[in-house]
């Protein structure tokens, strides 16, 4: 089959069936590889551990694989060196069952799609509205703050006893992805699934300390000399902000993840991106908004993402690559369509 194009066998509108779905393939299958998206963030790297626990449970071996490396902030997670790199990947004919998570194509897997076997079944879990449906079994909640709450509703389903790993994990993965619940996304939901994990032994303030308190001083010179970027387009609808290689020299191996987020902070613009040269003429560009969909403008960009948070990857030098962002932000905004 066409992975990219694949045939949604489970809506993902009733997560009891989906999960009773999973449930049933955890116990027949015994070779499970486990992945998420390139330039992993703290909810999809707990989303995977949280799953690599659940087969641990049911004392099932799988390997944990990842196209990229995981990010010394990240170190701290409980289980964090069972995560292998691509190269660590050099045969994967054995695999019975690859589950995605966390990622809206296989695409986002980077080079890991392309190594699960045809033959494998793909089980997606994942919260982003453009999921392209990809797998066998699609279990896409896009009401869910995060992937890691997807994976531990999926946990109690099992009726596993929820250890304090577990816990910190969930925790991890929902404050990542609601920016320590600041963002849209955090509801009421979050915040019971929250407070049961701070009951079950995840530590709310070494939790923030270990994810924010631990950059090297080149981050924080990096998001300085950002700042002194900032940047008003399209009659002050817009802002935005830059760093480039030759900048970011200076400030080696500085942690950028984030950085859009100051940008929300100005009153006014209703979207802010940032763009950070990650090669020579290769950009990662962060979107979001506080009320315009993101998600549709990074999709025309060839990237995704969520409504209110999104992102894409352009070539080009940094005038083509903020004229193409502006001009699809343009032709948007005249056709009122993103809001
Ligand atoms: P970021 O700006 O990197 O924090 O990403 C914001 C959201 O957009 C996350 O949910 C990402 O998974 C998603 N995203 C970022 N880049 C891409 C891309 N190139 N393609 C699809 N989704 C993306
Ligand atoms: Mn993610
Ligand atoms: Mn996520």
């Amino acid at each position: 089959m066409n992975r990219k194009n694949g045939e949604t066998k489970v809506r993902s509108s009733d997560p009891v069936s989906v999960h009773d779905e999973i449930k049933a393939i955890i116990k027949k299958e015994d070779r499970f590889l486990i992945t998420t998206h390139v330039r992993p963030d703290g909810d999809s790297l707990a989303s995977v551990l949280v799953f690599a626990g659940l087969l641990d449970a049911f004392r099932k071996s799988c390997r944990i694989c990842i196209d990229d490396g995981v990010p010394r902030k990240y170190d701290f997670l409980p289980g964090i060196e069972r995560v292998k790199s691509f190269d660590d990947l050099p045969d994967s004919s054995g695999i019975g069952t690859a589950v995605v998570l966390d990622a809206s194509g296989l695409e986002r897997t980077g080079r890991i799609g392309d190594r699960i076997p045809e033959t494998a079944r793909i089980v997606n879990i994942d919260h982003h509205e453009g999921n392209s449906r990809f797998g066998e079994v699609n279990c896409i909640l896009t009401g869910s703050s995060s992937t890691a709450e997807i994976v531990y509703d999926l946990y109690r389903r099992c009726d596993l006893p929820l250890t304090p790993e577990v816990a910190r994990l969930v925790y991890t993965g929902i404050v990542c992805d609601t920016g320590c619940f600041r963002f849209a996304n955090t509801g009421a939901q979050t915040l019971e699934t929250a407070a049961e994990m701070v009951r079950a032994g995840a530590d709310p303030g070494k939790i923030i300390h270990d994810l924010q308190n631990r950059h090297s001083a080149h981050t924080l010179q990096a998001l300085g000399h950002a700042l002194t970027r900032i940047r008003f387009f399209l009659d002050d609808a817009v802002v935005g902000m830059h760093l480039t290689c030759q900048d970011l020299k200076q400030f080696p191996e500085a942690d950028t993840e984030g950085f859009v987020n100051y940008l929300r902070m100005i009153e006014g613009p209703s979207v802010q991106f940032f763009i950070n040269e990650v090669q020579p003429g290769r950009h990662r560009v962060s979107l979001r908004s506080h009320e315009k969909d993101v998600n549709q403008i990074a999709g025309r960009l060839g990237g995704g993402g969520h409504a209110r948070a999104a992102g894409c990857d352009i070539t080009g030098n940094l005038e083509q690559v903020q004229d193409r962002i502006l001009g699809c932000l343009s032709a948007v905004f005249k056709a009122g369509r993103a809001d």
